[in-house]
């Protein structure tokens, strides 16, 4: 069977199974089943696929039909340009996430840039061209694969990066995606800010120029509704916000300013409609100047973004 017919097939069989993307899907697989790439794949789609090759396309085509994620057969997702490994145990990385991490990455830039600036402005003279601005500090909750603080750290200089999780699997799944993307991140397990806890004995002696997350947000109601991919193969713990899916955020908001320097910044991922709840609890809670809901290509609601007093 020519190469070209075999994908078609394959994208045939997933269309029928309902998967959504059947196309790049089955491209995808035949890239992973060789070791190729696109361009690779392109080239050789007249030529004829070998028995071998056609047996083993379709019982990856069998797998993604019934319905486990694609990232899930190959092992990985590109977030950010950079590959990170992907399992079960982790929330695989979403292009919507991409908009917290170049949003956070622009206000670390541009706060680095002020601080070198005031550095040089009060020393003149000479001193100028030497004044490093002081590394800053990242607190990724709810880290996950790792994605956001192992990108961060990717893109942004002198920065020092914690993340921390509650599940040990996640950890130490981010702690490889730390070591094959060359990225310094310290990682430890714990709910939330207890994860800092060990270190700082009992103490909260550590503070961050900025908190990112990307919590769990769906609320417990609505994930039936959510595709078979990630109802029944993404983690539950990564997904599930509670009754109104604002279960994590109210706890970070009301604990984030025991762990933010002065003038920090907050910065959440949120759900398509959550940029009214999330603007109300921040000003509720208080000790934030005026929350932003940054929003995605598409225009909703992706991100809030505050100031701590
Ligand atoms: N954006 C994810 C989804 O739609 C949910 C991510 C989350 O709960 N943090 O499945």
């Amino acid at each position: 069977m020519k190469t070209r017919i075999l994908i078609n097939e394959g994208e045939y069989r997933l269309t029928k199974a309902g998967v959504m993307d059947a196309h790049i899907d089955a491209e995808e697989l035949y890239c992973f089943l060789k070791g190729c790439d696109k361009v690779v794949l392109f080239l050789m789609k007249e030529e004829e696929a070998d028995k071998e090759t056609e047996e083993a396309y379709f019982k990856l085509i069998e797998e993604r039909a019934s319905r486990i994620p694609l990232q899930h057969i190959t092992g990985k997702q590109e977030f950010m340009g950079f590959t990170f490994m992907v399992s079960p145990d982790v929330l695989i990385p979403r292009q919507d996430t991409e908009v917290l991490v170049t949003e956070a990455a622009k206000l670390l830039r541009d706060e680095r840039k002020a601080a070198a600036h005031n550095k040089s402005k009060s020393r003149g003279g000479l001193f100028k061209m030497f004044s490093a601005p002081p590394e800053q500090k990242v607190l990724d909750l709810c880290c996950g694969s790792g994605a956001i603080g192992i990108s961060l750290a990717k893109i942004c200089e002198d920065l020092s990066v914690t993340a921390t999780d509650i599940s040990e699997a996640a950890i130490t799944l981010a702690k490889e995606n730390a070591k094959t993307n060359r990225a310094e991140v310290e990682f430890l397990q714990g709910d939330l800010y207890d994860a800092l806890r060990d270190t700082s004995k009992g103490k909260r002696v550590r503070s961050y120029d900025m908190i990112v997350s990307n919590p769990p947000y769906i609320k417990t109601n609505t994930i039936a509704m959510l595709q078979e991919e990630v109802k029944d193969h993404e983690p539950m713990l990564a997904l599930d916000g509670g009754r109104d899916g604002l279960d994590y955020y109210r706890r970070i908001i009301a604990d984030a300013h025991l762990y933010l320097k002065d003038k920090g910044w907050l910065m959440l991922e949120i759900g398509y409609d959550q940029g009214e709840d999330l603007r109300k609890l921040i000003i509720e809670t208080g000790g934030f100047r005026t929350p932003e809901v940054i929003h995605d290509l598409a225009g909703r609601d992706r991100v809030v973004k505050c100031q701590k007093v």
